[in-house]
């Protein structure tokens, strides 16, 4: 299970088939969705295309969602929620807050997904750029994305008015992707409407057979590595392990973004996460043969962990006091 964390965005890959879980969390968290042809940047999930074929400007269960070049790219299979999605309101955008009246810089979905951005010249989180490097689309531009969970009426005239979603805690839409996709979700830090219930939090997605898909690739290459010792040497590969747990949030990791999601994850690495990785190397008779790298932090934090990964056997090596830059002052 992945995370959106409020007000940020994150980018990943989906293959043809696979399955799109978007939870909401906490109940009334808009996740302003994009996605992506890997290989051609300018057919991408469109809004104006989606609304031009389904003839409507609301989603339901079955309903596909298409790209610019009119091709299916995903499909609506289970929706837990009332079903009130939007497909017209556009990304926010620092601009939109200033026209609310936030006088500074306000964080907003289309920084947070776009490929290049230093608001107030601090090289910002680009969920896209910073997941896909080579992929490239305009700076200064992002689609419109499909809002999950928005709430925006449309009365008899037309007029629009945004409201509270109605979605509730642990409600969740599946899209099932048509075809290759890079996906991109932001969890919508908009706090000066009704857009988020006024309080952005974090939302849960998965993938189906994701877990199961990096597992295989994790296999295969320990089965490599087994495999060397028993066959003629024909590869050799070297597995190192930075167990920076909480001490990378506090060194090159800390940002002023970062949320308690952020440090959830470093205890869950010295807590769960190293103990089922040396059970996994253990397991395929190489936790001896490995190099784990550990900050003083770690050791200090994870005492126990820590003792263990000395006692596997493996190769350890001090890895700074907490990850701290040599050139900080
Ligand atoms: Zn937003």
């Amino acid at each position: 299970m992945g995370i959106t964390p409020a007000r940020k965005a994150v980018a990943f890959l989906v293959k043809k088939g696979q399955d799109i879980k978007i939870y909401n969390s906490y109940g009334k968290q808009v996740v302003d969705f994009w996605a992506f042809n890997p290989s051609d940047p300018h057919d991408f999930l469109s809004m104006v295309h989606t609304r031009t074929v389904l003839l409507k400007v609301s989603l339901s269960k079955g309903d596909k969602l298409y790209s610019t070049r009119r091709k299916p790219m995903l499909t609506l299979t289970e929706d837990t929620t009332k079903g009130v999605h939007d497909i017209i309101w556009s990304a926010c955008d620092a601009e939109r807050y200033r026209m609310q009246g936030h006088d500074s810089y306000h964080g907003n979905c289309t920084d947070n997904m776009r490929k290049l951005c230093f608001p107030n010249r601090v090289p910002w989180r680009c969920a896209l750029r910073d997941s896909f490097p080579d992929f490239h689309i305009a700076d200064d531009w992002v689609p419109d994305p499909l809002n999950l969970f928005m709430n925006v009426a449309i009365d008899h005239r037309g007029q629009l008015d945004i409201r509270v979603p109605t979605s509730e805690k642990g409600q969740f839409v599946v899209l099932k992707a048509e075809t290759d996709l890079i996906i991109v979700t932001s969890s919508c830090p908009q706090d000066m409407a009704p857009v988020n219930g006024g309080q952005p939090t974090d939302c849960e997605y998965g993938i189906s057979g994701q877990q199961e898909a990096s597992a295989d690739i994790m296999t295969q290459i320990l089965q490599t590595i087994s495999s060397s010792h028993r066959r003629r040497r024909r590869v050799k590969v070297a597995l190192t392990f930075d167990f920076d747990a909480v001490s990378h949030w506090l060194g090159t990791g800390c940002h002023p973004d970062n949320n308690m999601a952020d440090y959830s994850s470093g205890i869950f690495a010295g807590q769960v996460g190293a103990v089922r990785l040396l059970t996994l190397l253990k397991k395929h008779g190489i936790a001896d043969k490995v190099t784990w790298s550990l900050p003083g932090h770690t050791i200090e934090t994870f005492p126990e962990t820590a003792r263990a990964v000395v006692d596997s056997g493996a190769e350890v090596g001090l890895h700074g006091s907490t990850r701290t830059k040599a050139s900080n002052r």
